[in-house]
């Protein structure tokens, strides 16, 4: 085997525990790339990918990796390079994400809702080799970005395809001989980048080796009862836990099964899809669900191919959940998951009471759960308390962050979760809440102290705090309070004006407040912190 890759900034598990997740074959010695070539080569003729007219077979999607392999490697891309994959719901992303895998290379997920500020960021922490994105998305100029980034640092190389993931700079990449199909990478290396909402003004990266997340997609094959027959629906950004891993296309195409891309969620979008397709099987947020739930188009066409839906990255109400099997005919399983690693899903055939009310049980035996009270002691079950977690498809530190790996991560390895959750006597979980300070718009995470941040840099804000308020569709929205600097109008500090000075700051759009208020100062704890609960009791 090949010697494993040194990645600086990489926390690694202590050898004793690694060799303890190979023996109880948690970890395997595969690439995630190969269970694709797998089914390249047992069902060529199938169809691996489907987008709006284009219909990929596993043969075709296995020589457009290699191929673009190639071309990725004639940019100068190698094993432990970073490259920045900043694209929406099209086949490309699957595509280059193999094709990086194949060379041993890193790509970090960015989602496509990401603007300026977070993709600088990622290019900067991960001393990017290269940035892969669109010339235009969602009236974001991302062609104007990257040539801005290729300036700014001579080693970055751009790739900027059209906006449906096409265009000649892929037919570039797709003009190159195939390469060979063959291992260039360890399977202990790092595979992967995930990019974490975070609980700070900094982005977190997640590194995942292809072992740990390897493992995740295995054990989650079976439990989201994935198979040949499987034709999954992927209508969240497809850089997300759950459209990768959770079951994810990692798990449908190692299956054979055949996933179709949705450029959004929405009714209209989606529910022609599922007729054309049959699809059987979608990993869906609260918000699109209730949006399906509530839809009027539902009568119109045919969803009785949906076998069962996966509903996780933020909490769904037990009455919304109670609605699903009569209403849209599909097996509501509900998972609670985070790109960190820990995965639990309520197994498919759980009592409906379960099914309505808890979030899952842990994906693998190796999985270590502690639920502590205040005091670091263990709660009774059923007693809500704070998650801890350690496992085979869990990191042991953030990349490159050491100081927030200090205060994340426990001296044993235990990654504080900032969830609050209850534990039943049969170790299911129902999330109860959130300790770390972070919004969680409809499963996307937001950090108050980013958007803080920025708005402090605005002329005229003295202060600035940022909370999330309760919704009854997204869960909760984005608020800022803003205190005005002495002698500023504070007629002058609109939602507009702030919105403004974020897009100009390149703030991807779903961080920026749905509120504002301009007030003369804020409640205080008795310490003369902020309180943020006083805010959102207000
Ligand atoms: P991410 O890493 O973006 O997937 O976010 C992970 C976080 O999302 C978790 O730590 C939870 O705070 C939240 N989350 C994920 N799934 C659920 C769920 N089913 N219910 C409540 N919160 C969830």
């Amino acid at each position: 085997m090949r010697e494993p890759l040194v990645l600086d900034g990489f926390v690694p598990y202590p050898a004793d525990v690694a060799e303890g997740y190979r023996r109880a074959g948690y970890w395997t010695d595969e690439t995630l790339q190969e269970p694709l070539f797998a089914s390249v080569a047992r069902h060529p003729e199938r169809t691996a990918v489907v987008a709006g007219d284009e219909i990929v077979s596993y043969g075709e999607l296995g020589d457009r990796v290699l191929r673009v392999a190639a071309g990725l490697a004639d940019l100068g891309v190698g094993r432990g390079d970073r490259v920045v994959v900043h694209l929406p719901n099209v086949p490309s992303f699957i595509v280059v994400v193999y094709a990086l895998w194949e060379l041993g290379a890193v790509p970090t997920f960015a989602p496509a809702a990401h603007r300026r500020t977070e993709i600088t960021q990622f290019v900067e922490l991960t001393e990017a080799r290269a940035y892969v994105t669109v010339s235009v998305h969602d009236g974001a100029d991302l062609a104007g970005l990257a040539a801005e980034l290729t300036a700014a640092r001579s080693g970055l190389r751009a790739v900027v395809l059209d906006p449906d993931g096409g265009g000649p700079e892929l037919d570039r990449l797709l003009a190159h001989t195939p390469l060979a199909h063959e291992r260039r990478s360890s399977p202990q290396d790092v595979a992967l980048l995930q990019t974490s909402g975070g609980t700070t003004g900094r982005p977190k990266l997640i590194p995942h080796t292809h072992e740990t997340y390897g493992h995740s997609v295995r054990l989650s094959i079976p439990l989201c009862g994935i198979g040949a027959h499987s034709v999954q629906l992927i209508a969240v950004p497809v850089c997300h836990s759950m459209a990768v891993r959770s079951p994810g296309f990692l798990g449908v195409l190692a299956a054979g099964g055949t996933v179709v891309l949705a450029p959004d969620g929405s009714p209209d979008t989606v529910f022609p899809l599922i007729e054309r397709h049959g699809v059987t099987q979608a990993s869906v947020v609260p918000p699109l669900l209730l949006a399906w739930l509530n839809s009027s188009m539902r009568a119109k066409f045919d969803l009785s191919s949906l076998h069962s839906l996966h509903v996780g990255g933020a909490k769904l109400s037990a009455e919304a959940a109670r609605r699903v099997r009569p209403e849209l005919g599909a097996i509501l399983q509900q998972g609670f998951g985070m790109a960190e690693g820990l995965v639990n899903y309520n197994r498919l055939d759980v009592d409906d009471e379960t099914s309505a009310t808890c979030q899952g049980l842990p994906v693998s035996p190796g999985d270590e759960l502690l639920v502590l009270a205040d005091d670091g002691t263990p709660v009774a079950p059923g007693t809500p308390g704070h998650l801890l977690t350690r496992g085979p498809s869990t990191i042991r530190g953030y990349f490159r962050a050491p100081e927030l790996n200090a205060a994340s991560f426990t001296e044993d390895g235990y990654y504080r979760t900032g969830d609050i959750v209850a534990r039943d006597e049969r170790g299911y979980l129902t999330v109860v809440g959130r300790s770390k300070d972070q919004i969680n718009r409809g499963g996307e995470k937001v950090a108050p102290e980013e958007v803080e941040n920025l708005i402090l840099a605005l002329d005229g804000v003295h202060d600035v705090s940022v909370i999330g308020i309760a919704d009854r569709v997204l869960g909760e929205r984005v608020k800022a309070y803003v205190v005005p600097r002495d002698g500023v109008d504070p007629s002058t500090l609109t939602l507009a004006a702030v919105r403004r000075h974020l897009r100009e700051r390149g703030l991807a759009a779903y961080k920026m407040p749905d509120a504002l208020e301009v007030v003369a100062e804020f409640p205080r704890t008795a310490m003369g912190k902020i309180s943020k609960l006083l805010q959102r009791q207000s």
